[in-house]
């Protein structure tokens, strides 16, 4: 039996943040990784997410790597093709394409303790060992369905925001839409000039504030591209405009609900029908579900080929939706915007740690993790966008860059350890961290602004994927690898057999 390659970092994802790490690895002289991705190409939810609408909320000058600066970003807020094709440009610019393995479904990530390395196993047969394993796997990846009764019986078409079926077509038809999220206020007035009929499903209205949008002149860029220096102040400008709402966010939810003025005169704005009006006003405090920016989903509801229905599903039918008040509405295709299994972000079965340990076994209270990066039990196994390294406020960009600077520090330190050494986050550490950070958690808007969000673990009501505070504290958090709070190892070479 020939061995399998062995890799010093294997990467499992081709979004921002696996790219990211990527690019910085190969920075700092590494050429010994290998970044594995399911599908056919790079981008992550960038390439995945393709429904029509998709952009970002985020500025796109903040939006993108401090370190490939974009100076031709054609709008405020970059629609899904340009972000994507940024990730593509950044792959070339720094010469990732040797490390790219693409295709490449994971089918198992095991920690052998013996020879101090990660086995990961694809579901082709084909496998890898490394010394360490950056899970760079995005945490809203697996779609999340409604449990509705009957809706195994629907006969006409559906399929979920993510995995948007662009071979259907919608004019014409009579189409569902189930949820009022960030996705589906993008998507919604796509398609309702093209559909005969659209029934959107709300379950609970978001909180939307205008979209401060607007096209990015050629001088605008051309003065980015001679002056990199005005585009750093600009992004600057952004990151403190956007850090100010975590002060209300997290320090003091009670301004937030001043902000929610701000919203009701949007729809007030752009909503003349009081009925509507009513059913699209929250009633919990803004900022506790994500808050959504668009000039153009209200409009969208008051055209006449569009109901906002907001009694619960009772069941679906081979060809309607009942609602619980008895009303039965036909319908040729279900369009799911229900958001992603946030809480639930890896599979059971896929990483398997000390003592075959799963890692959704370590977790019995909702994922954490040890600065959002590190696990207990998983030595040398680093997750990007990890626990609680979530934003409701800011660019995940600014999160994903603070862990790589930590993860490198790490990897730094297991070179200088030895080729053999292996770190884990001591058990104290890691809980003691997340004690702190569940007490901030608790006087966010988040945990206090009276919503359901997919911010809270379902059973637990943990917040297990926000970071509680401002950016920059987590950036200081993340300056430097911290080895007193990792237990180090070093393993005999003779247990590790060849590499
Ligand atoms: P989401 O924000 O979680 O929204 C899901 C929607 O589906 C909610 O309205 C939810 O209602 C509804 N829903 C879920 N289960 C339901 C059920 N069983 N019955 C009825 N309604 C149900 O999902 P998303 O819109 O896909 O967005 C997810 C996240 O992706 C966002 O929060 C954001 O972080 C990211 N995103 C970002 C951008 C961007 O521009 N950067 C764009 C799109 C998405 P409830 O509110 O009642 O649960």
């Amino acid at each position: 039996m020939t061995a399998s390659p062995h890799h010093r970092v294997i990467i499992v994802g081709a979004g921002f943040s696996g790219i990211g790490m990527a690019i910085r690895l190969r920075q700092t002289g590494e050429r010994d990784f290998i970044v594995l991705e399911r599908e056919a190409g790079v981008g992550g939810t960038w390439r995945v997410n393709n429904y029509p609408g998709c952009a970002c909320d985020v500025p796109s000058h903040l939006y993108s790597f401090s370190f490939a600066p974009n100076p031709t970003w054609t709008r405020m807020f970059a629609p899904q093709p340009e972000i994507r094709s940024y990730i593509e440009q950044c792959c070339e610019r720094f010469g990732l394409a040797p490390h790219l393995q693409f295709n490449t479904t994971i089918a198992s990530m095991t920690w052998d303790a013996g020879a101090a390395r990660w086995q990961v196993q694809a579901s082709d047969g084909r496998a890898w060992t490394c010394d360490a394993l950056v899970l760079a796997v995005g945490g809203l990846s697996t779609p999340s369905y409604p449990a509705i009764a009957g809706l195994e019986t629907f006969a006409g078409k559906t399929f979920h925001s993510q995995q948007w079926d662009h071979s259907y077509d919608l004019v014409g038809k009579r189409v569902a839409v189930i949820g009022t999220g960030a996705s589906a206020i993008q998507f919604v007035p796509q398609i309702q000039p093209l559909v005969a009929q659209l029934d959107v499903y709300q379950r609970t209205p978001p909180w939307i504030l205008p979209k401060p949008d607007r096209a990015i002149t050629g001088r605008e860029q051309r003065w980015f591209s001679k002056l990199p220096m005005l585009q750093q102040l600009y992004r600057g400008w952004i990151y403190s405009q956007l850090e100010a709402r975590a002060t209300f966010f997290v320090k003091a939810p009670a301004v937030m609900k001043l902000a929610g003025q701000l919203a009701r005169n949007h729809i007030k704005r752009q909503l003349p029908n009081p009925t509507l009006q009513a059913k699209v006003t929250p009633n919990y405090t803004i900022g506790c579900k994500r808050v959504l920016i668009s000039n153009d989903y209200y409009p969208a509801l008051a055209q006449p080929n569009c109901e906002l229905i907001t009694d619960n599903i009772r069941e679906i039918r081979p060809h309607s939706i009942v609602t619980a008040d008895g009303r039965e509405r036909a319908v040729d295709a279900i369009i799911f915007g229900t958001g992603f299994r946030a809480s639930a972000p890896i599979a059971k079965g896929l990483v398997a740690g000390i003592n075959g340990q799963d890692l959704v076994d370590a977790w019995p209270n909702g994922p954490e993790a040890y600065k959002g990066t590190t696990v207990r039990g998983f030595p040398n196994m680093f997750i990007l966008m990890g626990p609680n390294t979530g934003l409701g406020h800011n660019s995940m960009l600014y999160m994903i860059e603070s862990q790589i600077t930590y993860v490198l520090g790490a990897l730094a330190f297991l070179q200088r350890a030895g080729a053999h050494a292996s770190i884990d986050v001591r058990a104290a550490d890691q809980h003691a961290y997340n004690q702190a950070l569940q007490t901030k958690a608790n006087r966010t808007v988040w945990n206090q602004g009276g919503c359901q969000s997919w911010y809270l673990h379902p059973e637990t009501g943990r917040n297990v994927t926000l970071w509680p505070d401002y950016t920059w504290a987590f950036r200081r958090l993340t300056k430097r690898f911290d080895p007193n709070a990792y237990q180090c190892t070093e393993q005999q070479a003779s247990q590790r057999g060849p590499s």
